[in-house]
């Protein structure tokens, strides 16, 4: 059996209260998967709530070539696809999946570290979100939704960015991501953005009080 002298044994207790409280912080930190409809703010929203502070964001790994104003690292880690496929095979994904034709991921290395100080935020699409779900029960997944699909479809054409046939490519899209919603832990609609983000911070507040 060891013994320690008294200076010994309350630098270890030192030690292990502080190895107890970095676990704990950890665990206090929560995981939470934001989805939603393409066109329904989600980008909105997220910046919102790291604008309140408290909040880290995930930077997902992307096969698709950048937008104009993206950039690499902040927006997404653009990569290629065998990049995409060696961090497959190396387990570096939380989760991924592939949608409209490239693959998004989210590195896990990344989002371990960024739990140790924060709540991290995912911004994801549903296929992704529930393999999050099922690998950490623990995760918070909030699905955020438009007032009607018609004001999302007024919203898609409002940006003007899209052929129609894409727009009807992502309407069909939005009809699978609301067919899930019941798997989320809650559903917020988008209707004012003030609102939606006061709702999203409560839920959060009061998950971690539990
Ligand atoms: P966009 O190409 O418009 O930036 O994103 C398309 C979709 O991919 C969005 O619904 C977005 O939430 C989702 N997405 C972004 N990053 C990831 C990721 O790491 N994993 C998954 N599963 N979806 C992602």
């Amino acid at each position: 059996m060891t013994h320690f002298t008294a200076p010994q044994a309350s630098a270890l207790h030192v030690l292990k209260c502080g190895k107890v409280r970095y676990l704990i912080s950890i665990m206090k930190n929560l995981l939470i998967v934001l989805s939603g409809p393409s066109g329904v703010g989600k980008g909105t929203i997220v910046n919102k709530l790291l604008q309140g502070g408290g909040y880290a964001l995930s930077v997902s790994c992307t096969t698709r070539p950048p937008r104009v104003g993206e950039e690499d690292g902040k927006s997404y880690f653009f990569i290629t696809k065998e990049k995409f496929s060696e961090m497959i095979a190396q387990d570096g994904f939380l989760e991924y999946s592939n949608h409209f034709e490239n693959f998004y991921g989210t590195p896990k290395a990344f989002v371990e570290e960024q739990l140790k100080t924060h709540d991290v935020i995912l911004e994801i699409e549903v296929d992704g979100a529930l393999q999050v779900k099922k690998a950490h029960p623990e995760a918070l997944l909030i699905m955020i939704l438009p007032p009607s699909a018609n004001e999302l479809f007024a919203r898609l054409k409002g940006r003007g960015s899209e052929s129609d046939e894409k727009i009807a490519e992502r309407v069909k899209r939005m009809e699978y991501e609301i067919s899930k919603k019941l798997l989320y832990d809650y559903t917020v609609i988008n209707d004012d953005l003030n609102t939606a983000v006061e709702e999203i911070n409560n839920i959060i507040k009061s998950r971690k009080e539990i």
